[in-house]
């Protein structure tokens, strides 16, 4: 199955769309509900086109006048159900009993299940300590949301409790709920690299909080309340990640982070194996490991294997370079410069979180540019396009990016014959389509594109099989805990570290939300909390909310919408004029309407045996009846909202 190869973060997935995230308000996150639904006027945020047919239609409304049927407008932020549910557990899954004071309780909170917002929970003494707090990017079949966070209603009574955060490495998917989590509470602690801790500050001045940082190395020790923590060098596509060895009374905890085990990092640093097999003669009572390429076979290769496709382009690239890659893979990036520097082309940075993070990156020595090698993209216009390359992102199809924009003729440098677009990453399943409109669209204007479908221009930044299997035959947990991956690849870690001879029963899959506990050496699910999907969209975060507006997003896209609109005579009963439609996303046609009007006309003659005076009766009898006609006659049903104001 070569297409896990393709599984990085999937934080990288989207890292532009994140950075440019209004902040949320400083407000707290509290939300309107769905109880909310008959909204009014001046307290929702009504249709703009549906307020103004109102005033247009009719006479004097008086705010109170005007019941929303079914749909309240500013729902906006919900949260849904976890589709992954536990069904062959064999216990019952509730609250989990009280811990015991010599235990240690395991609560992952995102990424088992997902590629995606990861964040554990771990318990010892009544004090909590949190390993990672990322976010998930939405599905095409999630419209409309910016990010999706871990559910923190779990924590929500228990945040003094909280020591510290530790944060494993700087990619969305570990570091991008970290500004919601402290909107709850400001003066959490954060630990990290130094890379980790520049990319998440920046992240943070996004949305003008200043944390409490606590700069760790690998090889450093340090506590955090009842948790001792060691720090260990793990390789990744991101540089200066680290694993998280926790100690206390309840035994030692390995947590991998991400990680892979190349023997030939750019930057000379290998996973602390070593390390790992200390630990493992120390005896590793619970071992946490990336499940991403877990159903890859053999070694990941090695960054410095894809040297030679690049420099290939570089060679043979008669015009202008372009390059898209990930904002946070110094590595990649590295790679590039290198080649540009060989080459004797200029490089310039174009988007706003590939300036910011090859700032920073620059800055703290992770990233080494020759002097003189930068230039600033609007000098192109004076230089050869032999000389040139440019690094932007956009390497996922996301529209909004540099790529996209190229690819659409909308951006300022525009692609032509003899052009060469470089893709130097992974190609996200789910991507697909977004990535290959993009390609189509440069290859349309003449440029030849070089991807990991056609060039070797790519390596993962997870450990295969064969790695996990080396760790787990180094490390010999007592218990383990496959992280991070959907289903599958958490079975197939399982199955790897049961081959190299841990007992099944202490080998657990889980999904996000089981609560496992670790008391007296041995590892237990022994309860379950919420860990609900919550929503982040535009300015509003979480919330009590449902799943039916994310559902109405999705039928409007399919189905359009139509409202319809009555004036009721509250003394006869009656309609004081026919009712109107409005119509969005289908067409309107003559015979659509009378059908349509016949269809409330017969609604209304068929209740018409009972008076009727409250507007609510006849809006339910409007939308019913529209709804009834339209499965019969078209198959197919808008969103209806019906919308009876009082004469
Ligand atoms: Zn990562």
């Amino acid at each position: 199955m070569k297409s896990h190869e393709h599984h990085p973060c999937r934080l990288d997935r989207r890292v532009d769309d994140t950075a440019d995230l209004p902040p949320p308000p400083s407000d707290s996150p509290s939300t309107p509900t769905r109880s909310d639904t008959s909204v009014r006027p001046g307290r929702g945020r009504p249709n703009p086109d549906f307020a103004r047919s109102v005033h247009q239609n009719i006479r004097s409304p008086g705010p109170d006048t005007v019941h929303y049927a079914r749909h309240a407008r500013h729902a906006r932020v919900f949260t849904l159900r976890n589709e992954f549910s536990l069904t062959k557990h064999p216990l019952d899954l509730s609250t989990p009993p009280k811990l015991p004071s010599r235990g240690l309780r395991v609560t992952p909170l995102g990424g088992l299940g997902e590629i995606g917002r990861n964040m554990t929970v771990f318990e010892h003494k009544g004090k909590l300590l949190i390993v990672d707090c990322g976010v998930l990017f939405p599905e095409e079949t999630q419209p409309g949301i910016n990010v999706i966070l871990p559910d923190f209603s779990s924590l929500r009574d228990r945040l003094q409790d909280i020591e510290a955060i530790v944060l494993t490495h700087g990619h969305e998917d570990h570091i991008g709920g970290v500004p919601y989590l402290l909107r709850e509470r400001k003066d959490i602690p954060v630990i990290g690299s130094q890379l980790t801790l520049a990319f998440v500050t920046a992240k943070l001045e996004e949305h003008r909080i200043t944390p409490r940082l606590i700069e760790v190395k690998e090889g450093q020790r340090r506590k955090a309340g009842p948790f001792d923590l060691e720090f260990l060098a793990v390789n990744h596509s991101i540089p200066d990640g680290l694993a998280v060895a926790i100690r206390t009374e309840a035994g030692l905890v390995l947590v991998t982070g991400d990680f892979k085990m190349d023997q030939f990092p750019l930057d000379n640093r290998l996973t602390d194996l070593p390390g790992f097999a200390r630990l493992g003669e120390e005896g590793v009572d619970l071992f946490l490991t990336d499940s991403t390429n877990a159903e890859v076979p053999g070694f990941t290769v090695t960054e410095e294997d894809i040297r030679p496709a690049i420099d290939a382009v570089f060679r043979t690239a008669p015009r202008r370079i372009i390059v898209s890659s990930f904002a946070s893979h110094v590595h990649r990036i590295q790679q590039v410069i290198d080649a540009a520097a060989r080459h004797n082309r200029k490089v310039a940075f174009v988007g706003r979180s590939m300036v910011r993070n090859m700032g920073i990156a620059e800055k703290l020595g992770f990233l080494q540019v020759p002097k003189g090698l930068l230039v600033d993209v609007k000098a192109f216009d004076r230089m050869k396009d032999d000389k040139v390359v440019l690094i932007c992102t956009g390497s996922q199809g996301e529209p909004m990016a540099a790529l996209a924009r190229m690819a659409n003729r909308e951006h300022t440098i525009k692609i032509g014959e003899g052009d060469t677009v470089l893709l130097a990453s992974s190609l996200i399943p789910g991507n697909e389509n977004s990535i290959y409109r993009v390609i189509n669209g440069l290859t349309r204007w003449g440029a030849n594109v070089v991807h990991k479908g056609n060039a070797k221009v790519h390596v993962s930044g997870h450990a295969s099989a064969g790695e996990l299997v080396y760790c787990y035959n180094i490390v010999k947990p007592k218990n383990v805990l496959p992280y991070h991956g959907e289903w599958r690849h958490l079975k197939s870690n399982a199955d790897l570290a049961i081959r190299t001879g841990v007992p099944e029963d202490q080998v657990l899959v889980v999904e996000d939300g089981v609560v496992v506990d670790l008391v007296d050496g041995v590892a237990k699910v022994t309860g379950r909390v919420a860990a609900e999907l919550v929503f982040v969209h535009g300015m509003t975060v979480g919330g009590g909310g449902s799943e039916e507006a994310l559902a109405d997003r999705v039928q409007l896209s399919n189905d359009g919408a139509v409202t319809i609109l009555g004036i009721l005579d509250t003394r006869t009963g009656l309609l004081t004029e026919p009712v109107e439609f409005i119509a969005r996303g289908f067409v309107q046609d003559n015979e659509w309407i009378q059908g349509a009007t016949k269809s409330i006309d017969d609604g209304l003659r068929a209740a018409n045996k009972v008076k009727i005076v409250s507007g609510a009766e006849l809006e339910e009898i409007f939308t019913q009846s529209l709804t009834r006609w339209m499965q019969r006659k078209y198959r197919r049903i808008p969103v209806i909202t019906s919308v009876v104001v009082d004469a």
